[in-house]
C-alpha cells in the first residue's frame, strides 16, 4: 500500500483536504495510508520547543536538527524517499509525481518559521521539493499538494484511466480545452468537430489545441515537446 508518513508542528490539519472526494474515498478503502509524527512530541523542554533562533543573528526562527532528526528517525523509511517541502527544492513536476506514485510511498518533512537547520537536510538525506515559486506559511499545504498529485495515479483511484493518460503534463503538454452541454453558451457553440462523432477529427483538434496552448502558455514546455518529436521550434 502506498503510504505517506508526514511529519509536522501541526498534525491536525491532516488529513484535511486529503480526507475528503477521490483522496478521501482512496483513504477509506485503504489504497493509500496517512500517517501524520508531531514533531513537538520530540522535543525535549517542558515547552516542547522544536525552534530556536538563527544562527549569525536575522529575523525568525530555525528547526532544530536535533529534534527533527529524531522525528525522522522514528519513521522506518523501508524503500521510501525522505522528502522536505522547501521553495528552495526542485520544482516538483508531473514526471516526478508519476515516479513518486510507482514506488511505496514518501516520507515527508513540512518545514516551518524560517525553515530548517542545514545540518539535518544533509544529515538524513532529505531531497527538497517545490511545489512552485512562491512562499508558503509551511509545508503541510506543500505536502497535500504533493500527496493529492501521487494519490489520483495510483490504480483505482480515477475513474477512467483515460483521463488520466490525457490530462495536462501527461505527455508534456497542456490540455486541450473541454467543452460540454449546453451546446451553446452566451452565443458561443461547442467547436463543431466535437459533436461531428469522427473520432480520428477530434483526436486530431485536440492535439494540434494541445499543442497550440502550450506553444503559447509555456514556450518552456513547448521547447522540449518539439525536441522530443524531434521537430524545431521553426516548424
Ligand atoms: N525562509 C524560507 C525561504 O526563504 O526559503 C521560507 C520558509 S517558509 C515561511 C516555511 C516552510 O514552508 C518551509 O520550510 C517549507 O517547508 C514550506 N514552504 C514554503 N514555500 C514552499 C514552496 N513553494 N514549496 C514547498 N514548501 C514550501
Amino acid at each position: 500500500m502506498w503510504r505517506a508518513s508526514v511529519l509536522t508542528i501541526f498534525p491536525d490539519m491532516f488529513p484535511g483536504l486529503l480526507g475528503i472526494s477521490l483522496a478521501g474515498k482512496a483513504l477509506d478503502t485503504r489504497v493509500w495510508a496517512l500517517e501524520t509524527v508531531d514533531i513537538r512530541a520530540h522535543a525535549t523542554d517542558k515547552h516542547r520547543s522544536v525552534d530556536d533562533t538563527p544562527a549569525g543573528g536575522g529575523p525568525g526562527m530555525v528547526m532544530r536538527a536535533d529534534i527533527l532528526a529524531h522525528a525522522i528517525d522514528s519513521v522506518p523509511p523501508i524503500g521510501r524517499p525522505r522528502l522536505l517541502m522547501s521553495p528552495r527544492g526542485v520544482p516538483l513536476t508531473q514526471e516526478r509525481v508519476a515516479a513518486l506514485a510507482k514506488g511505496q510511498g514518501a516520507i515527508i518533512v513540512c518545514g516551518r518559521f524560517e525553515g530548517v537547520d542545514e545540518r539535518v537536510i544533509a544529515a538524513r538525506g532529505l531531497d527538497e521539493v517545490s511545489i512552485g515559486d512562491y512562499v508558503l506559511s509551511g509545508g503541510e499545504l506543500a505536502a497535500m499538494a504533493l500527496i493529492d498529485a501521487c494519490v489520483r495515479l495510483l490504480p483505482g483511484v480515477v475513474g477512467q484511466s483515460t483521463s488520466i493518460v490525457e490530462e495536462s503534463f501527461a505527455e508534456g503538454l497542456l490540455e486541450y480545452p473541454q467543452y460540454t452541454r449546453p451546446a451553446v453558451f452566451e452565443r458561443l457553440p461547442i467547436p463543431e468537430v466535437l459533436t461531428s462523432g469522427d473520432h480520428g477529427k477530434v483526436a486530431q483538434w485536440r492535439r494540434a489545441e494541445a499543442e497550440r496552448l502550450t506553444r503559447e502558455r509555456r514556450p518552456d514546455l513547448s521547447a522540449a515537446y518539439l525536441r522530443r518529436q524531434n521537430r524545431t521550434t521553426d516548424g
